[in-house]
C-alpha cells in the first residue's frame, strides 16, 4: 500500500479482506476509516498502516427496514466496533441473530472477515467490514 489512503483504496483493501487506516505522525493516533486530517490532533501527515481487524463490539443496532438501495433484507445488525488500535468503526456482523439479539452482545470479541462476502455481490462502493464474532 502506498502513502495515500483515500476512501476508494480503503474500500480495495477490504475486498481484499485488509483493513487499512491512518497512523498519524505526530501523535501516533490511528484513524479508520481514512480522513484528511488526525482526529485526535488535526495533523495531515500520516502513514498508512494495516490494522488487526480485530476489537470489541461498542454499541449495535437491528435495522429492520434496510435502506432503498440495500441489497440485503432486513433485519441485520450494525455494529460499531472498537479495534485494538483505538479506531472505532462501523460494520455488518456474521453470526449473530438479529431478531435475538441483546446487549450482551456489547463487549464480545470480534474479527473482521471481509472474504465472507463474495466480491461480485458488493460492488467497492458499497463494501463494509464484516465481523464475525471470536477472538
Ligand atoms: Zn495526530
Amino acid at each position: 500500500m502506498g502513502e495515500q489512503l483515500g476512501v476508494k483504496e480503503y474500500r480495495l483493501a477490504l475486498r481484499e479482506n485488509k483493513l487499512a487506516g491512518l497512523k498519524c505522525k505526530t501523535c501516533g493516533f490511528v484513524t479508520a476509516p481514512p480522513r484528511l486530517a488526525c482526529r485526535n490532533c488535526g495533523a495531515t501527515d500520516s502513514e498508512v498502516v494495516v490494522l488487526s481487524g480485530k476489537g470489541k463490539i461498542v454499541t449495535f443496532t437491528t435495522v429492520f427496514i434496510p435502506p432503498e438501495n440495500h441489497r440485503g433484507q432486513g433485519p441485520y445488525l450494525v455494529v460499531v466496533v472498537e479495534l485494538e488500535e483505538g479506531p472505532w468503526i462501523m460494520g455488518n456482523i456474521q453470526g449473530a441473530d438479529p431478531e435475538k439479539a441483546t446487549l450482551d452482545l456489547i463487549g464480545k470479541a470480534v474479527y473482521m472477515n471481509n472474504d465472507l462476502i463474495p466480491n461480485d455481490r458488493k460492488p467497492p462502493e458499497d463494501i463494509a467490514p464484516m465481523f464475525v464474532l471470536g477472538g
